[in-house]
């Protein structure tokens, strides 16, 4: 199989002169037509100047929400035209259309350092089809494709994937770095390392168990998903979150860990609610004595410890949903506990997931981490070992 590692990037291509599309992730929050956040348009401006600085003819497309191949005009790319204009200090020209009459003459025209944005690709029905005839139109547009949008990557779609096929296709810097942290991880980590596994749901992150489990020479389990292991001991878990048909699997991983000499942790000591609440009445018990009525909603102090001591002396840490209910400050500890732990270690650390990326930033321990993954489901099917098609389909070196 060939490597991620070892993908072009955009300083691999001859970019001068030269009309080059850009898949970026401008799927940014909106309310009423107005940006409520512009985070993902200025993480994608070191590819976009990086581009101007060297003379191409910047071409960018994106999607936006959902609108399922119609054109609907609350999903119009035309408001990140304007913010990217201001961000660039220069102008960002605006088609009318994806791959239409508008999109061809104003990339046809454009000139050295020039940028024009396409409108929303999901306005293409061909788009989630990974259409032939429209990953061709987007290749006629331009002469380099390059795919920054690692929020898509997992998605074989006809601008992440298809037109990629038919120009000479690297990565943009955020992909990059992506690669380069979590491919990194993955395949070459510095050691030992330690995974953390947290967040409601045992059934959402199997296949990363799975995966790393094989890798990593720590493994520790915290958050809704640990109940289902400690039930696996043979625990009382009250009113716990419990997957009782991952029992079994859950066991089995234990096993596994135990097989291969991997160090596997799970919550000695819990912080228990009465119920589902952020004011609940709240207790703290060992995991062989949670009472009936009781929920888990955080680890323990004792955990908190335990946890933080086998992250101290980490080459890498690889670090997916939170401990606790972390939106929540009286069961948020447990995530704040590790993430400290994580800050003050030399290790190599990688964010992963949706919600751990929001808690991490929520909690202020954004600038601590050495990468925070700028795609929620995306970080997910990479950390499972699957291949995103947005990064398979780039050119090797
Ligand atoms: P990510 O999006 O990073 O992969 P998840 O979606 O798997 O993370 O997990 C995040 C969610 O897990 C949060 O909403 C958090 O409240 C919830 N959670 C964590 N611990 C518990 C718990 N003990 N009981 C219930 N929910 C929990
Ligand atoms: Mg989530």
């Amino acid at each position: 199989m060939s490597s991620a590692l070892n993908k072009k990037t955009v300083e691999d291509l001859q970019v001068a002169g030269k009309k080059v599309l850009v898949r970026c992730d401008f799927n940014v929050k909106m309310e009423n037509g107005v940006i409520t956040s512009d985070k993902r348009i200025v993480a994608s401006l070191p590819t976009i100047k990086y581009l101007i600085e060297n003379g191409a003819k910047v071409i960018l497309c994106s999607h936006l929400g959902r609108p399922k191949g119609e054109v609907v005009p609350e999903f119009s790319l035309a408001p990140v035209a304007a913010r990217l204009s201001e961000l660039l200090g220069q102008e960002v020209k605006m088609a009318k259309d994806v791959v239409g009459e508008s999109a061809k003459s104003l990339a046809a025209d454009l000139k050295d350092g020039e940028v024009l944005l396409l409108e929303n690709v999901r306005y293409e029905k061909g788009e989630t089809k990974n259409d032939p005839e429209l990953s061709k139109k987007f290749a006629d547009l331009a002469e380099l494709y390059v795919n920054d949008a690692f929020g898509s990557a997992h998605r074989a779609h006809s601008s992440t994937a298809g037109v990629a096929e038919h120009l000479p296709a690297a990565c943009g810097y955020l992909i990059q770095k992506e690669i380069e942290f979590i491919g990194g991880a993955l395949e070459n980590p510095k050691r030992p390392l330690v995974a953390i596994l947290g967040g409601a749901k045992v059934s959402d992150k199997i296949g990363v168990i799975t995966n790393l489990i094989d890798k990593c020479d720590t493994l520790i389990i915290g958050g809704g998903m640990a109940y289902t292991f400690m039930k696996a001991l043979g625990h009382n878990i009250g009113t716990s979150l419990l997957e009782a048909d991952k029992i079994e699997l859950a066991a089995e991983m234990m096993k596994k860990a135990e097989e291969k000499g991997v160090k596997f942790l799970i919550p000695v000591d819990n912080k228990v609610g009465k119920e589902y609440a952020a004011d609940t009445e709240a207790m703290v018990v060992n995991s062989d004595d949670i009472p009936d009525g009781w929920m888990g909603l955080d680890i323990g102090p004792k955990t908190q410890a335990i946890f933080a001591d086998a992250v101290k002396d980490a080459g890498t840490v690889i670090w997916n949903g939170p401990m606790g209910v972390s939106e929540w400050a009286n069961f948020a500890s447990g995530t704040i506990a590790v993430a400290t732990a994580i800050a003050e270690s030399n290790a190599i650390s990688i964010i992963g997931g949706g919600d751990s990326a929001a808690a991490i930033q929520k909690l202020g321990f954004a600038d601590k981490m050495s990468h925070i993954s700028t795609g929620g489901g995306a970080s997910l099917e990479y950390l499972e070992g699957k291949v995103l098609p947005g990064i398979a389909a780039l050119n090797d070196k």
